[in-house]
This record gives C-alpha cells, structure tokens and sequence, in this order.
C-alpha cells in the first residue's frame, strides 16, 4: 500500500499550487484539500459560509482565520483525510493559521511544507493567462486550453478566467502573501518541516521534483508513523 502523508503547499498565488496538489493527491492518494475551492463551492451555492465569503474572495482578501480554521478542522475529522493524510493547498496562510493546524493536527504532526518558489514576473503571466473549470476546478491556461472552445477536459463543466483573475485583485493577493504568508516560511524552517523546491519548469518537471522531495524524506523516515486512524 502507498504510504500517506500529511503535507501542505506553499508559494505565491500563480505558482502551481493548484495544479501540483491534484498530482500530489494521485500520486499518495491523499485527499486534496485546496481552502480555495471549497470557499468557491461555498459561494456557488450560496451557503451561510458562502455569503460570508463571498465579498473577501472577489476582492482578493483574506477570510478571517477563525472562519477557515473551522471548514479545514471539520474536514481534517473526516475519515480519509485522518487515515491517509493530506495535501493541503491555500492553507495556512497566516501564522495564526500555522498555529491552528498545528493545534488540530497534535498529537500527529505535519511531515513537510513544501514552498514552490517562482518569480512574480512569471506568477503575474501565469494568473493573466490562467482558465479554470467552473465546475471542477480543473485549471487550463490560453497556452494550454481545453480539447474543445471552452469546455472542461474532466468534467464538461464551462472554463473561464478567475473572478479574482484581476489585476486589481491580483495586486491585493500578491501583497497579503508578502504581508501573512511569506512568514510562514521562516515559520516552517523553524519547525524543521519546510523544503524549498524550485517551481519554474514544465509541470512534470515541477512534479517530479517534489516527489523526490517528499520520498526522500519518507525513505528517510522523517515522517511521523502511523498515519492516526478513525
Ligand atoms: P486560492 O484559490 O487559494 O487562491 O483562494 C482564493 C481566495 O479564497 C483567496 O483570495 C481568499 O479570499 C480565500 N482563501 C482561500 N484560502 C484562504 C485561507 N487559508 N485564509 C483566508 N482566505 C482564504
């Protein structure tokens, strides 16, 4: 059987979050838990937590971090993710976050954060030319389009650029990174859990630098087994 892992992805909005999460997912069949999507799924369908959300995510802010710790701490009790583990994407991304997840997480702890570091000229062209699945979440770029006009690859759902795909809104979530998550960073070094990885290159290449990263600290028996059950 695949070993799980518990494991969380950092780096700036554009830097491959999104699309390296779903291959980390497969790869340990882990549960891919991206804050993001579940807060869109939430403003879809227009939930109490949608309502409240929906205002942060157009404008590109942050939602407050009790709101958060909440939705990721009823997902983390669920059977699979307690099993098997995680790949967490968007999340934490304050220090307040870090501190939270830590505190659902004990007595088990996280195995590796690992930061995707890619200059922001890039990020910028990546968020400008990036399409994503309104349905699934499946993300494309102009370069890289869906098969057929716009229409989902994966779920035949209708492929459009990110409300928040603006500049506007890309300038305020570039600078909350700076300002609330960057630290995380030293936060994680300081933990000893934090593996820098370079994040320009095609996806594969990407890809197959981090599973280097997370079986070499596997083999090393950095991480912290067995995974807790039930
Ligand atoms: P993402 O898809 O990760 O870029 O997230 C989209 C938006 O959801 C962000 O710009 C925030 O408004 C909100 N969001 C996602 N994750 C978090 C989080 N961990 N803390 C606060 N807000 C979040």
């Amino acid at each position: 059987m695949v070993p799980g892992a518990r494991l969380i992805v950092l780096g700036k909005q554009g830097a491959g979050k999104g699309t390296q999460c779903v291959r980390l997912s497969h790869h340990y069949v882990i549960p891919h838990i991206s804050t993001g999507d579940m807060l869109r799924a939430a403003v879809k369908a227009s939930t109490a937590l949608g309502r409240e959300a929906r205002a942060y995510l157009e404008s590109g802010g942050l939602i407050p971090d009790e709101i958060v710790l909440q939705m990721v701490g009823e997902r983390l009790d669920q059977d699979d993710t307690r099993s098997r583990g995680f790949v967490l994407d968007g999340f934490p991304r304050t220090v307040l976050q870090a501190d939270g997840l830590a505190d659902l997480l004990a007595p088990a702890e996280l195995d590796l954060a690992l930061n995707l570091v890619v200059p922001t000229e890039l990020v910028l062209l990546r968020l400008a030319s990036r399409r994503v699945c309104d349905d699934c979440g499946a993300i494309y770029s102009t370069l890289a389009p869906p098969k057929v006009g716009s229409t989902c690859d994966v779920c035949g759902g209708e492929v459009l650029q990110r409300d928040d795909d603006t500049e506007a809104a890309i300038k305020t979530r570039l600078d909350l990174y700076d300002e609330m998550t960057a630290p995380l960073i030293e936060w994680y070094n300081a933990a000893g859990r934090l593996v820098e990885v370079d994040g320009v290159g095609t996806a594969e290449e990407v890809f197959d630098r981090l599973v280097d990263v997370v079986d070499s600290h596997q083999h090393g028996g950095d991480f912290t087994p067995p995974l807790a059950t039930g």
